[in-house]
């Protein structure tokens, strides 16, 4: 009997997948073990660690092998440069991604993008950055995990002529408008869904506009230590948002599309596997 088959027609609430997690952040240096277990606890499946420079993306992986004996297939990375620290990269950092992405966990190249809201890193320097992973992304054939703030158009000039030339781009955590969203939806883009969501106050945009996601271009991710979502009850002591909120996510995705949270963790861990090779759950 094939048991796989019976699995996957059953949906269940043991299978989300957190696309978002900076695990390697040293808000978890005390307790990373403890953070594993309760995502485990809440029905989290697998976390899709960030790697937002090539050290950080180096410490990404170390993390996914440290914990392998414990942790068995929970854990994958990414290997990418953050548009905040493309000032700092090294004369060979793509070739120290492309070795890195060679490492079975890691699953896509980013987290890459442009942020010009802060301007952390020279806009002309974040765009040479940029442009140079989303052309290592179509030499690899792997996905590409994307950041982009006040910078849509820029951002999505360089990611058009790539569209079908890459396996996937995941724009993560998005914070933008209807027009941009359905930008990306025609260009074959899924979608991160963040805590951003579960905020009354910043987040009505994106609330008012995330029933226009098709189920099948969705992804849910916490983006912890960052963006714990407002609507824990009872509110937790510590500021510091983690894997084990996910299901927070969920409830509200819910509630706002009238969709079954079962349905949403079933699709979104098949989008898991469909676009980072996550096993299947
Ligand atoms: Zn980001």
């Amino acid at each position: 009997m094939n048991t796989n088959a019976i699995k996957s027609k059953t949906p269940t609430n043991h299978t989300l997948i957190d696309i978002g997690v900076n695990l390697t952040n040293k808000r978890f240096d005390k307790d990373r073990e403890a953070v594993l277990t309760r995502a485990q606890s809440s029905g989290v499946a697998g976390l899709l660690i960030t790697g937002t420079s090539v050290m950080e993306s180096k410490k990404a992986l170390g993390l996914c092998q440290q914990y392998q004996a414990s942790f068995p297939d929970f854990l994958y990375s990414t290997a990418g440069v953050h548009p905040h620290d493309a000032d700092n990269v090294a004369d060979d950092y793509i070739e120290q991604l492309k070795q890195l992405a060679r490492q079975p966990q890691v699953k896509a190249i980013g987290e890459c993008g442009l942020d010009f809201n802060r301007n952390f890193s020279a806009p002309t320097q974040q765009v040479k950055v940029f442009t140079e992973q989303v052309a290592l992304a179509a030499d690899l054939n792997m996905p590409l995990f994307l950041h982009q703030r006040d910078a849509f158009e820029p951002w999505f000039d360089i990611l058009s002529p790539y569209q079908g030339k890459v396996p996937a781009m995941v724009a993560h955590c998005f914070t933008g408008d209807k027009n941009e969203l359905m930008q990306c939806l025609a260009a074959d883009m899924y979608i991160g869904i963040t805590g951003w969501l579960c905020d009354e106050r910043r987040g009505q945009t994106l609330r008012d506009i995330v029933s226009l996601i098709p189920l099948n271009r969705l992804f849910i991710e916490t983006d912890a230590p960052y963006l714990t979502p407002r609507t824990i009850r009872p509110k937790p002591k510590s500021s510091r948002n983690e894997p084990s909120y996910l299901t927070f996510i969920i409830k509200e995705l819910a509630n706002i599309t009238g969709l079954d949270p079962k349905d949403i963790a079933w699709q979104t861990s098949r989008n898991s596997e469909t676009v980072f090779d996550f096993p299947t759950t």
